[in-house]
């Protein structure tokens, strides 16, 4: 019994890395149904011109979870350069690691060339993080390479066979996140996946190993030197998860939303903003999960209101009239996150769009609200004003007297105008009195006059 036991464990221990484990239809369960027809015709064209060809990472592990993919990696010993001239639409891209981009359609099936087992002759930064890497070499190196054991199995759709190099099936079953080989070592050459770690746990409900995370907190400050895109890329796939809420309380349960992006300090540690982020977060969840379009744009701005807010009230308490005291709280705040988030220009600018409209929504006289109805991000300001209804910061009759004279005809939206005295008179003691002579002299203004701090808010495109 006891010499039975020391055989499995030393027999473990002595599991030759370079065998997978290979698991038939039987043991794995994949339903192939859910295997995107597109990447099972880049595995076959790659096999029937000799090489090998897998699927790999997450759409593996979402397909052993009975999950369908969102989307689909191939992994191969083919160069990207044979890639590439197997198939009509594919495009070599990145420099970090070089990857193909095969084009079906809509479809993108990205396809990656077996990377070497060693990163050490890799350029990397003064902490360790490795910069380029582009050594080719074999499946099971390739394998240790990946960042989870559940993340690096591979999915051959001819044989309907899976190969497990990492014990990545075991965990799967257990509901365990593990990183592959040596924790702290893992998390140094690339801290992105203490983001990654974060992200799996939320959407997937699995719980990291203890090993895995012992070493995330004192190794947090390490993604402070990853490049700000990047960082920026997997706040955004994180944010755009359908697990946005569960996703951020687990940032802050490992110990990683200090200091890590102003941003998040900013969303976590501000009670006075706590309902309206998670209200949109959570809407934002609701929308991911029913298959709805996200704006990042609309995101940011909700997460970053109430910073804004603060440095409104502020400007206009220091004499500021609104209009310009707004464009002035949001470049502040818009240039605080820039350094760290790299937000994209696009992205920033739909922010101060959606911000810059909510004073126009305080103007229910005359033909202000016709000429809101023409702004072409009326529907997302909209539903930031409803947001800010929802959390209280507002009173909620100013959504639903919108609600009507968006949804009204011609008579009914005369109507909602003409009862505006009665509303003005309501909502008389929430308004300061700058705010009244600031609404008159940009009662022309305020359309083209959104622009007092810069950028106007016609000019962008439609979403
Ligand atoms: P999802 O696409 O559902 O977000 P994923 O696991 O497919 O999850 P991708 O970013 O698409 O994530 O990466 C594909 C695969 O590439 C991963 O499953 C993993 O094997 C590998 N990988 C991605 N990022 C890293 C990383 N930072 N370090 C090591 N391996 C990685
Ligand atoms: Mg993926």
């Amino acid at each position: 019994m006891i010499k039975k036991l020391i055989r499995s464990i030393l027999g473990k221990k002595k599991k030759d890395p370079t065998q997978p484990l290979i698991l038939g239809p039987k043991q794995h369960g994949i339903n192939p149904q859910l295997v995107s027809p597109n990447a099972v015709r880049v595995t076959k064209t790659l096999q029937d011109n000799g090489f090998k060809a897998f699927i790999v990472g997450g759409a593996v592990r979402d397909l052993l979870l009975g999950v369908k993919p969102k989307d689909f990696d191939v992994a191969t010993n083919a160069t990207p350069e044979q890639v590439k001239r197997l198939f009509r639409r594919a495009f070599i891209i990145g420099k970090r690691f070089q990857i193909v981009h095969v084009m079906f359609g809509q479809e993108l099936i990205e396809v990656t060339t077996f990377r070497g087992a060693s990163s050490d002759g890799s350029p990397k930064d003064e902490h360790g993080r490795v910069l380029r890497d582009n050594t080719f070499g074999e499946q099971h190196e390739d394998a240790v390479r990946r960042d989870f054991t559940i993340n690096a199995m591979y999915y051959d759709p001819a044989t309907e066979s899976v190969l497990d190099y990492h014990g990545g099936i075991d965990d799967i079953r257990a509901k365990t996140l593990r990183i592959i080989g040596e924790p702290e070592a893992r998390f140094r050459e690339d801290p992105i996946r203490m983001l990654r770690i974060v992200r799996f746990a939320a959407k997937l409900k699995f719980t990291i190993d203890p090993a895995t995370r012992a070493p995330i907190p004192v190794m947090a400050a390490l993604i402070d030197n990853v490049p700000a895109a990047r960082v920026f890329d997997e706040m955004l796939k994180l944010l755009m998860s359908g697990h946005a809420l569960a996703c951020l309380q687990q940032l802050r349960k490992e110990g990683l939303h200090h200091g890590l992006l102003p941003l998040l300090d900013v969303v976590l540690e501000q009670p006075l903003g706590e309902k309206f982020v998670t209200l949109a977060l959570a809407n934002t969840d609701v929308r991911v999960q029913q298959g709805k379009p996200v704006s990042p744009g609309f995101l940011f701005a909700s997460l970053l209101w109430h910073q804004v807010l603060e440095k409104w009230t502020a400007y206009k308490a220091a004499g500021e009239f609104p209009i310009p005291a707004l464009h002035l709280a949001a470049d502040d705040v818009l240039e605080a996150q820039t350094d760290k988030l790299a937000l994209q220009r696009k992205i920033a600018s739909d922010m101060r769009d959606i911000w810059a409209m909510q004073p126009r929504f305080e103007r229910r006289a005359g033909k202000a609200p016709y000429k809101l109805l023409e702004h072409l991000r009326l529907r997302a300001g909209y539903d930031f004003l409803l947001l800010r209804c929802a959390s209280g910061e507002i009173d909620s009759e100013i959504g639903e007297w919108w609600t009507g004279f968006m949804e009204g005809d011609g008579s009914e939206r005369e109507l909602l105008l003409a009862q505006k005295p009665k509303v003005a008179a309501e909502a008389a003691p929430a308004k300061k009195r700058p705010r009244r002579r600031g609404s008159r002299s940009g009662a022309k203004g305020v359309n083209t006059g959104s622009s007092a701090g810069g950028r106007g808010n016609d000019e962008q495109g439609g979403q």
